[in-house]
């Protein structure tokens, strides 16, 4: 799951394949001076700049045809300072990387994702979030950043510095400038307890506050064409630590995670008929286990299955009904839903554009295998995410726009605003920042 860039013919191809663009040319800065002098040239010369993480997202967030910065060489962590508990580090860290050494230093983040391989800005550009009943997104454990903006200058924020661009850029969409380093705040390392236990759909939904309320971390994943859920609740522990063990590990997070699930994934492309039947099957391969461990190896898995995702963050208050709707909408719709949908919680934060800004929110993901189409599944999953003011994960497959964000936002205008004072000439523009934030 590395980055998901052909070298080929000079484009760029995203981690799902829906997204593909040809730059007019690709940097590799190694330092914040390169950078900023990157950016003034591409000015120069009349062409857009994007900086590119990992490629993880599905939208076209990262896509562009003018200088397209890549974060290879921008890596590691600048200090770690233990007065303030923060750690800084250049922005294109990837988030393993930056797990395993904090873990080395016996620091941790206070809550991750589902994977690790994005960097550090391309994660919090968008929003990349797991869940938490306290604990927000990454972008919410953000305490300073420092960007190149469109003129070429170095502007560092945080909550005492230039706030209102804090508040803003920690989830930035990439609109406002391109971010060189990232200041996170981190606690000694902890160990999770993590419980997995399959649960039927209509006992997750009559019980979900509950299970929200006495979980630090809870979500789930439901197989569409059955009653059944898997879940999975994260609660800190002192100890002692009892990871998976070696082989117990392989055979759930590998063989059937990922080798037994892609099998089921392509019988199920080349024969939808077997969808309903291979999700009553999928849906009990996984047992019940404990586990605890340092928080990465609990919260992160790898994700070897390719697919495509939509996700919406809807008001807390109206997920089970979201859900009970989606569950419906498969049942009666004639579609084969091959892979689980995934729910998770957030806490309200303040990031202007955050899909969590100033709502307790939780998420509903919905995932199809690549290559099969998700076009008519996402249209109708949309339309009832929408009809609850949810909010698309800015990384995530989804139809809105603008004047749709207007609404659902009410900081927005804060942040367009934000735009034009840092990038009137629109030098970070791309088709996909014309449609959710207008021209
Ligand atoms: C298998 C998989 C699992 C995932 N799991 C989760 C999950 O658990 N939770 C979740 O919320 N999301 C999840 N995502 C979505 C993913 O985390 C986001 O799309 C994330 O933005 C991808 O990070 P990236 O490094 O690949 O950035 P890219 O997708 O390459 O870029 C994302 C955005 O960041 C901008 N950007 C990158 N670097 C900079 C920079 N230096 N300065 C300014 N802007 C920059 C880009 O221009 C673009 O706008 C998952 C995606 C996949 C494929």
């Amino acid at each position: 799951m590395s980055s998901t860039a052909s070298g080929k013919n000079g484009t760029w191809r995203n981690w799902g394949g829906n997204v593909c663009a040809r730059p007019a040319r690709q940097v590799a800065p190694a330092s914040v001076e390169e950078l900023a002098a990157a950016v003034r040239r591409a000015a120069e010369d009349g062409l857009k700049v994007k900086a590119v993480g990992t490629g993880h997202s599905f939208t076209s967030i990262a896509a562009t045809d003018g200088v397209l910065i890549r974060p290879q060489l921008l890596t590691g962590i600048r200090t770690i300072d233990r007065s303030s508990m923060t750690v800084t580090v250049e922005a294109g860290t990837p988030l393993k990387r930056l797990n395993a050494a904090l873990a080395r230093e016996g620091l941790s983040l206070a809550n991750m994702g589902d994977i690790m391989e994005q960097t550090v800005s391309g994660a919090t550009s968008t929003g990349t979030h797991g869940t938490g009943r306290e604990s927000g997104s990454i972008s919410a454990q953000i305490k300073g950043l420092e960007l190149v903006t469109a003129d070429g200058s170095v502007l560092t924020c945080s909550e005492k510095e230039n706030p209102e661009v804090f508040a803003a850029a920690r989830t930035g969409l990439g609109a406002l400038g391109i971010i060189t380093a990232i200041t996170f705040a981190v606690e000694p390392l902890f160990l999770l307890t993590a419980r997995e236990e399959p649960m039927p759909f209509d006992r997750v939904l009559a019980e979900f506050d509950q299970l929200w309320a006495e979980n630090e971390h809870f979500e789930f994943y439901w197989f569409p064409h059955t009653d059944n859920t898997n879940t999975k609740r994260n609660n800190r522990s002192a100890g002692p630590e009892q990871p998976v063990g070696q082989l117990a590990g392989w055979f759930e997070d590998e063989f059937l995670s990922n080798g037994v699930f892609q099998v089921a994934q392509w019988v199920g492309r080349a024969a939808p008929a077997t969808v309903p039947a291979i999700a009553q099957i999928s849906s009990k391969a996984l047992s019940a286990r404990t586990y605890t461990d340092i928080p990465y190896k609990v919260f992160t898995s790898p994700r070897r299955v390719r697919f495509v995702e939509m996700e919406y963050a809807v008001p807390r208050a109206a997920l089970v009904e979201t859900l009970r709707e989606l569950k419906a909408m498969v049942e009666r719709s004639g579609l084969r839903v091959s892979f689980p949908v995934e729910v998770r919680t957030a806490p309200a934060d303040d990031i202007t554009l955050s899909t969590a800004s100033g709502r307790d929110s939780a998420y509903v993901a919905v995932h199809m295998f690549r290559g099969t189409p998700y076009q008519a599944y996402f249209t109708a999953a949309e339309r009832i995410f929408t009809a609850h003011e949810g909010r698309p994960h800015w990384g995530k497959v989804h139809t809105r726009d603008a004047e749709y964000f207007a609404r659902v936002y009410p900081r927005f205008g804060e942040f367009t605003a934000l735009r034009d004072r840092l990038d009137p000439e629109r030098l970070f523009q791309n088709d996909y920042l014309r449609r959710v934030l207008g021209s």
